[in-house]
């Protein structure tokens, strides 16, 4: 150990930690619109807020998702409200956020709320853990910050600050539960939900994944990995695996007055329930051509790149003329491509 190192406070202080963490959060909060104003403690954030929140944040960006949750609300104010809308429209409203299956989830979800919780959601873990979407992290998240109630809100920014200051050697994901554990000794009972926000935001905004900027930090007293300047190093991660590459085909279908052939894609499966273009089956080998129908089809020679959680995708592009294509589906004015997954809007872009 470094004589730095050896000068810094254990790791190992719970109280002070938290407390100098609620300090910082006072003065250095985010401003989000699903947070309560600058300073109020009381009454906390809607439920429903806190968990729209989430359910939009899981591999989305916090730009991406502040104008979509105020969208989202102005069309469905509450849980109730959004009970009541057809899934079709939640989808439509998701387009472009990702994840469909969050989408189903989220409208299931506040379905379940509605009907077997009289539109109030539970304060207990376990209970929130049985709703539809609803993982560890959303039901800690949900009980920590609507309910100010303790709970180990443990994310990707709570597990790289954990590494820092602990200098965890183990690469996740094997370290998860170890991260996990560390965070659970930090857990106030006094404002849990700002604690958990705090650390939200420090992960956000100052112990980033590069480049820390640790002179900002209230915690670098108790950082083992900044007392030995090697805090860009942590987390460990174990060697990814490359992520394969599927291959397949996108078909383009036009009418005389330009609009646009989509279907209804199986409720299970990738970008399940969405509206999309007719595709062949995505292969890890190049499939042969098979068109849905015969015809003068026109292949672009653009390929289209997409990548999805598990797997890289390329599409060849073939366009046709046609009224009455025999198929599933129908046409749709081009108004209606802003509510496509980007996978069918990078088509139609490409070929445009
Ligand atoms: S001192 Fe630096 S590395 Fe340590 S927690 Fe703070 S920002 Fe992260």
């Amino acid at each position: 150990m470094s004589s730095m190192a050896q000068k810094i406070k254990s790791p190992q202080a719970p109280d002070s930690l938290s407390a100098l963490m609620l300090a910082w959060y006072d003065n250095h909060a985010r401003t989000l619109p699903w947070r309560l104003a600058k300073g109020a403690r009381s009454p906390r954030p809607a439920p429903y807020h806190v968990w729209l929140s989430e359910i939009m944040l899981q591999q989305t960006t916090v730009e991406t998702v502040i104008p979509r949750f105020q969208r989202f609300l102005r069309q469905w104010p509450t849980i109730e409200a959004l009970a009541l809308a057809s899934q079709e429209a939640v989808l439509k409203e998701w387009a472009g956020l990702g994840y469909y299956a969050r989408a189903r989830n989220l409208h299931a979800c506040a379905q379940r709320v509605t009907r077997q919780h009289h539109g109030v959601f539970p304060q207990e873990e376990a209970a929130l853990k049985k709703l539809p979407g609803i993982g560890d992290y959303t039901a800690a998240a949900i009980r920590a910050i609507a309910f100010d109630r303790p709970a180990n809100v443990v994310d990707g920014n709570v597990e790289r600050i954990m590494a820092r200051l602990h200098k965890e050697t183990m690469p996740l994901p094997m370290a998860k539960k170890r991260l996990r554990d560390l965070a659970a000794a930090y857990v106030p009972d006094k404002r849990p939900g700002d604690y958990a926000q705090s650390l939200m935001d420090l992960g956000a905004t100052v112990c980033t994944p590069q480049s820390p900027k640790c002179e900002r930090c209230p915690l670098t007293d108790h950082c083992a990995a900044h007392a030995d300047g090697v805090a860009a190093d942590f987390p460990r991660r174990a060697a990814k695996n490359e992520k394969p590459t599927r291959f397949g085909h996108v078909f383009i279908i036009r009418n005389k007055e330009g609009a646009i052939f989509f279907e209804r894609r199986p409720q299970k499966g990738l970008l399940g329930g969405m509206l999309g273009l007719p595709t062949s089956d995505w292969l890890a080998q190049k499939p042969p051509t098979r068109k849905p129908f015969k015809g003068q089809w026109q292949k672009h020679p653009q390929i289209v790149r997409h990548t999805f959680t598990h797997f890289h995708l390329e599409l060849t592009v073939w366009q046709i003329g046609h009224e009455h294509p025999p198929l599933a589906g129908a046409f749709y004015p081009p108004s209606e491509i802003e509510a496509l997954p980007t996978l069918f809007k990078k088509a139609l872009w490409s070929h445009s």
